[in-house]
């Protein structure tokens, strides 16, 4: 199927693809059930979510002499044109661009214009760039480049950890990603194409897997993992990802696990703790 053959029936945005490629199951319950109580936002996200917009608004600061976009998040068509207007008037930097192309919506943190190319810069409140912030970039350019823009290079910018208060001049990181994201662009133009399509499917049929935690925690695995016995081995410490491994090993639950399959540090002290039926209080529960 070609790009052209998308089912308009759903919009995708850049964070909607994201979630499909964590996770079509995951999507589909986003897009057809978002009341779901699954989704509500709890505070440890609300946190991170301001931190990032905190971040996002200094980057620009790093960044000077550009417009922003600053309408409502959901009044997408005027976001829309008032970025259309931007770059037909030749704006050096538009923070906030906002774009759609292949029926998909993204918020580019930063647009630069290089002649008539472009950079197109992300901003993350991390110290590194991140696997998943790869794809997070391919979404972008590829939707500016089917909306027309010559996107050339393509940055990650994000916190430096070498930086330290009051000098806050080198607060920020900006890393070429050009290459490993140029690499990603095959598979992002048929993913939304994918996505598109299950959207106007019914449920599609997912096993559980390392992708239930991975980039990020799913919040339908109640709904997903079958019923577990208490103590189940997922339960374990931020070990889900190894969970299914241990299940199919036969490690059914914590008080199967023999002293010598290795845990990390806080497993292995709720492990004890599980064998032992005691609560296990050592120097190192504090920094749990
Ligand atoms: S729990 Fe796993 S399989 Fe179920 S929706 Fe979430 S990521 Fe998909």
């Amino acid at each position: 199927m070609t790009t052209g053959a998308l089912p308009q029936s759903v919009r995708l945005s850049k964070s909607r693809v994201m979630t499909g490629l964590q996770c079509h199951k995951l999507l589909w319950w986003m897009v057809h059930e978002p009341a779901a109580p699954e989704l509500e936002l709890d505070g440890r996200v609300s946190a991170v979510m301001d931190r990032g917009s905190r971040v996002g608004e200094l980057a620009r600061t790093y960044v000077p002499g550009g417009l922003l976009i600053d309408l409502p998040y959901d009044a997408y068509s005027e976001r829309l044109t008032a970025t259309e207007e931007a770059l037909r008037t030749g704006c050096p930097v538009i923070y906030e661009a906002a774009v759609r192309a292949d029926n998909v919506f993204v918020s580019v943190d930063i647009l630069e214009r290089r002649g008539s190319r472009y950079s197109l810069v992300e901003v993350k409140s991390t110290t590194s760039v991140k696997d998943h912030h790869f794809l997070d970039v391919a979404i972008q350019t590829h939707v500016l480049r089917r909306s027309g823009l010559d996107v050339t290079r393509m940055e990650v910018m994000y916190l430096n950890r070498e930086c330290a208060y009051p000098d806050l001049s080198n607060l920020f990181v900006r890393q070429d990603v050009t290459e490993s994201v140029e690499g990603l662009l095959a598979k992002i133009s048929g993913e939304i194409v994918a996505q598109a399509t299950m959207l106007a499917g019914g449920l599609p049929s997912i096993a559980v897997g390392d992708h239930c935690s991975v980039p990020y925690e799913c919040p339908f695995v109640e709904r997903c993992w079958p019923e577990l016995p208490p103590h189940h081995v997922s339960t374990l410490y931020a070990m889900r990802r190894r969970a299914l491994e241990l299940d199919e090993q036969g490690y059914r639950t914590i008080h199967d696990l023999p002293e010598d399959v290795p845990l990390g540090p806080i497993a292995d002290r709720q492990r004890r703790a599980v064998r032992e039926g005691r609560l296990i209080v050592e120097p190192t529960l504090a920094r749990a």
